[in-house]
């Protein structure tokens, strides 16, 4: 089958005529500079009549070039392109898709010959070449004759006016085809993701910004407006509808933020027109390139990507204190997808303070930080998509594996956890090797783990009359007359709070060990709350010891802080209880067949 390019249609492209899925050859193809550290692929290309150097490829399309599928000579169709008049009245036309039709190897050369086109200088069209499938913006009324009128078909979609903008001549361009030399333009976007404002202040002053990642079928671009654009947009923007916007700044954009994918980020300007958009159900979602969990090992760190997995393990939220004293909200998740590879992923601020990990939730991150701590980790950004269950093929298919099979999977962390307390760092210990680990005796306190029995509680002493104020839990003393003091409160009061201590004695299969409970533990041993248990101490003796031989024998998962401590020239191991929670067995025999296999391994 021969090729035949589409004669004419680069005069077309050029004067701004829509022409259909144009075929061309390419000619010559230079990869240049596009600022940034970004590569850009300018192409020659010819339509066996004329040729021009003045088409860019669009940054998505770079591969095709990089893997040599466009090369000297091939043939393609133009499927999606857009033509941009520069300052200085040059064209460029932007290919946004196209297809190989014929590849460099399958041609034998050139196709005719076609020289340089020059505005104003067409060249007579040869009668006997093929009408090109080229059409007019506005087609003249009845000239039926024109071979300029082709059949109506169109391909993709087609530039429109957008409706009620104060720039209401400027055509609605694809996302992709923005770029700095273009002044007059519309998109029509979805806004995925707008940012709380922020404000600086400095020597040069103070100021606020904010800042939406807009979506459309071509691409993606962030827009930030700053000051009197906060006032003026930023109450009429909601996250996830669809707006036309026009006129605003273009400049390279700083990838060090951002994952989207377009070279370009957008500054709303004085002259930026907002308008919503009422029929938006093709404008599509959020755009997301998920990367493997199994992908990230061999990721640089500080890259930005894009996540999505099941988020198998939620720990507390915690408040931290940032380097410039500024306290925030954090939270780790283990995300898990179907490498089976787990990863932990912080998230800050409301997206910590609000998430909620129950039901093991599909997360999506759009423009997480991948960094080297603990091995591989994620972290969320200012800039960062939080997405629970998105309405999107991708959570189903994690959803369906994982309810399926994810679920028995341990999944192999990538993140080494440290510290006490965390989701899938627990230190688990036998009571035996915290003896024979030293455990405590370094300088700081050491926090174990372990799964032990109760064998013995005293019930001595284990309630004390604590002031009643709150927050305070200070031992008053009683003043024989009806009130009781608090040293600490330096107050009387007519009534006194009880609160637990508990010293107990749990044993494991190798060894026991004394430990200290403080109320909330002492109460989930006990299976009683304080102050019912100091009204049975006074009422009911009977009673009261029986709540305790209840005790005996139950199994906990207890979470211990050891220190070494020195009384009287004397030391001795104090092991306190942070927390005492029901044995999971399920979990608990899962970590103990681990252990088996390890062993087995050996
Ligand atoms: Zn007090």
């Amino acid at each position: 089958m021969t090729v035949r390019l589409s004669e004419g249609a680069i005069e077309s492209l050029t004067k701004g005529v829509e022409v259909s899925n144009p075929v061309l050859q390419c000619v010559n193809i230079r990869k240049i500079d596009g600022g940034n550290g970004l590569s850009r692929f300018r192409l020659m290309m010819s339509d066996g009549l004329h040729t021009m150097s003045s088409f860019m490829l669009s940054t998505q399309l770079n591969p095709m070039a990089e893997q040599n599928q466009l090369a000297s000579n091939c043939v393609c169709m133009l499927k999606r392109s857009v033509t941009n008049v520069l300052k200085d009245g040059r064209r460029v036309v932007v290919i946004l898709d196209m297809e190989v039709l014929k590849s460099a190897d399958q041609m034998p050369g050139k196709i005719g010959d076609p020289t340089p086109y020059v505005e104003g200088q067409s060249k007579a069209q040869q009668s006997t070449a093929p009408a090109p499938t080229v059409r007019p913006l506005q087609p003249q009324n009845g000239s039926d004759g024109s071979m300029n009128r082709p059949p109506a078909q169109s391909f993709g979609k087609k530039p429109m006016a957008a409706p009620n903008t104060p720039g209401g001549s400027s055509k609605v361009v694809p996302i992709a085809g923005l770029n700095p030399y273009q002044s007059k333009w519309t998109v029509r976007a979805r806004v995925t993701n707008k940012s709380s404002i922020r404000t600086w202040s400095n020597s040069r002053g103070d100021g606020k910004l904010f800042s939406m990642e807009l979506v459309d079928e071509s691409g993606e671009i962030r827009a930030t407006g700053f000051n009197h654009e906060v006032d003026k947009f930023y109450s009429l923007i909601e996250q996830g509808k669809v707006y036309y916007i026009s006129k605003g700044t273009l400049k390279i954009a700083n990838k060090q933020f951002s994952s989207l994918k377009n070279d370009y980020e957008m500054t709303l300007n004085g002259e930026t027109s907002i308008i919503p958009c009422e029929d938006s159900h093709d404008v599509p979602m959020v755009q997301c390139d998920f990367i493997s969990i199994a992908d990230l090992e061999s990721r640089e760190k500080e890259t930005i990507v894009d996540v999505i997995g099941v988020c198998k393990n939620t720990e507390d939220v915690t408040r931290i204190t940032t380097k410039n004293s500024r306290e925030v909200s954090k939270r780790n998740v283990q995300l898990m997808d179907m490498s089976g590879r787990v990863i932990q992923l912080t998230m800050w601020g409301n997206d910590a303070e609000t998430f909620d990990g129950s039901g093991q939730p599909i997360l999506a991150i759009k423009g997480a930080r991948l960094s080297d701590f603990g091995g591989r980790s994620l972290s969320t950004l200012y800039s960062s998509t939080v997405m629970i269950n998105p309405d999107i093929p991708e959570a189903y298919k994690l959803r369906g594996w994982y309810d399926k099979e994810g679920h028995a999977m341990d999944g192999q962390s990538m993140t080494e956890l440290r510290g006490p307390g965390g989701g899938g760092n627990t230190n688990w210990k036998t009571l035996a090797e915290v003896k024979n680990e030293h455990l405590g005796h370094g300088d700081k306190a050491d926090y174990f783990s372990c799964i032990a029995t109760i064998v013995y509680i005293r019930k001595e002493n284990c309630l004390y009359q604590a002031c009643p104020s709150k927050d305070c839990n200070k031992k008053v003393v009683d003043q024989q007359n009806g009130m009781y003091r608090c040293e600490k409160c330096d107050k009387e009061f007519p009534d006194f709070k009880y609160r637990l201590m508990l010293s107990a004695n749990i044993a494991d299969f190798g060894d026991n060990q004394w430990v200290t409970c403080f109320q909330d533990s002492a109460e989930i041993l006990l299976g009683q709350n304080s102050s019912y248990l100091g009204q049975l101490k006074d009422s009911n003796e009977a009673a009261f010891d029986e709540v305790f031989q209840h005790a005996n024998f139950n199994t906990f998962v207890f979470r211990n802080r050891v220190k070494l401590e020195t009384y009287n020239d004397e030391s001795r191991i104090k092991v306190t209880v942070v927390d005492a929670k029901p044995v999971d067995h399920r979990e608990y025999s899962k970590r103990l067949i681990i252990n088996i296999r390890k062993l087995a391994a050996q």
